[in-house]
């Protein structure tokens, strides 16, 4: 059997890991034609040399002499810069896993879409901020997108492709996070930290913060309306903190069909990488007894105020998820950097969202010049809090001290 080709954007983030975590195991299978990272240099070197990968990139310019380094001698190219990353993505790879965080992955993953590959697309914020596009040159290219963020990944698994107007719902899971039962008095000094400690899946830090104010339920329900063919009426979010059912789809006979297994992203990326087909894996298979119980419940929109951003920002449509997207990424930099605090997250959020006109969109210099005014605009707001702020700056300068 001939081997596969294969191309990993965001390589040495957690789904990147998880991804080359299956290709290792079946080295005869895999074929990598290139691999990348924004800077971390050593973790790409390493996995480029232990998948075989023809090029290794990093988005930062100024990493590239250490790349170089560190890839002398194995006849593994190394390359630097955005365009590089768009070039990787248009080199004949059969798959690419698109897994850059956040909007810096646009451009790579359209490149890919606008060539015809088949895309595993992880890279949420690149659907939210630019779906219709994403979708347009799909329609164009041929490209198929499959879905590797856990929910819709379950949805696809169970929807009626060919009859989508059997459905009436999908219902999309959600955790609830590490703060599902605090007050908001106490998520008003949560630190960096706690809101990293996801109670179940082990993810990178602006997905970990993102989960933790149900931002990355919004940021899904948007991405979920891009990904299958239903109205915003048709979408919901129900909490379900143990993680096991992945999301729901129910039929006009009252059916409810959901996906199950255990926490664990290389369970959606192998469904993903082995579509149609099914590859093996080694994640945990699910202990119902042990589980033992499922719970649901309704999500709390006024402790979690993103979650009614971003389904806002679905309805509007057109411009809205983008600024609320780029707001969103600027706030969770400056959460995690310490210059504000966790509630001021969402406001921030809603801040730019009311000083920046929402309009259409129809092209990606759009897109770009759209997503550059909201994060001006939420830097602006940034730095209005972090003044109010500055306990949370000083205590994170001194976490840095002691590191
Ligand atoms: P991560 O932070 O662990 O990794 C991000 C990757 O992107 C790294 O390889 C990093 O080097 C690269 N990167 C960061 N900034 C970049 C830039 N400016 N230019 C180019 N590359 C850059 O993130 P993650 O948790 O693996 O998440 C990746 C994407 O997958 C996100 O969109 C996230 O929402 C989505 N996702 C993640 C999970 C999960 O379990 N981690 C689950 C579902 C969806
Ligand atoms: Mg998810």
């Amino acid at each position: 059997m001939s081997r596969r080709t294969i191309t990993v954007l965001g390589a040495t983030g957690s789904v990147g890991a998880s991804t080359l975590d299956l290709l290792m195991r079946a080295p005869d299978a895999w074929a990598v034609e290139a691999l990348t990272a924004n800077c971390d240099v050593a973790a790409l070197a390493q996995s480029a040399r232990a998948v075989n990968a023809k090029l290794a990139v990093v988005a930062d310019e100024g990493c590239y002499a250490a790349l170089k380094d560190a890839l002398a001698g194995t006849g593994i190219e190394a390359a630097a810069g955005k365009a590089a990353l768009c070039d990787a993505a248009k080199r004949p790879a059969e798959i690419v896993v698109a897994a850059i965080v956040g909007a810096a992955g646009l451009q790579p993953t359209l490149a890919a879409v606008e060539r015809g590959a088949t895309l595993a697309i992880a890279n949420k914020e690149t659907l939210v901020c630019a779906g219709d596009l994403v979708r347009a040159a799909a329609v164009r290219s041929g490209a198929v997108l499959l879905p590797v963020d856990s929910e819709h990944n379950a949805i696809f698994q169970v929807f009626d492709h060919a009859h989508p107007e059997r459905v009436t719902r999908i219902i999309v899971t959600a955790s609830g996070g590490p703060f599902r039962r605090s007050t908001a008095d106490e998520m008003r000094h949560v630190t960096p930290a706690q809101a990293c400690t996801h109670p179940v899946w082990s993810m990178g830090a602006k997905i970990s913060v993102d989960s933790a104010t149900l931002m990355n339920k919004g940021l899904e329900l948007i991405e979920a309306a891009h990904l299958f063919p239903v109205t915003p009426d048709q979408l919901e979010v129900i909490v379900h903190p143990q993680s096991v059912v992945h999301s729901f789809v129910e039929y006009i006979d009252g059916s409810m069909l959901a996906q199950l297994g255990s926490p664990d992203m290389r369970t959606p990326i192998a469904y993903c990488l082995a579509y149609p087909e099914r590859m093996a894996t080694p994640s945990a298979r699910l202990d119902l007894a042990a589980v033992a119980r499922l719970e649901f419940e309704a999500p709390d929109y006024d402790r979690f105020p993103a979650l009614g951003l971003a389904t806002d920002a679905l309805r509007a449509g057109g411009s809205a998820p983008c600024i609320l997207n780029a707001a969103n990424e600027v706030a969770v930099a400056a959460f995690l950097a310490g210059e504000i605090g966790f509630l001021d997250i969402a406001a921030i959020v809603a801040d730019t969202l009311s000083r920046v006109g929402a309009g259409g969109v129809a092209s990606l210099d759009e897109v770009v010049a759209i997503d550059s005014a909201a994060r001006r605009a939420a830097l602006a707001a940034v730095s209005r809090r972090g003044v109010s702020a500055a306990k949370p700056r000083q205590a994170a300068a001194a976490a840095r001290r002691q590191a």
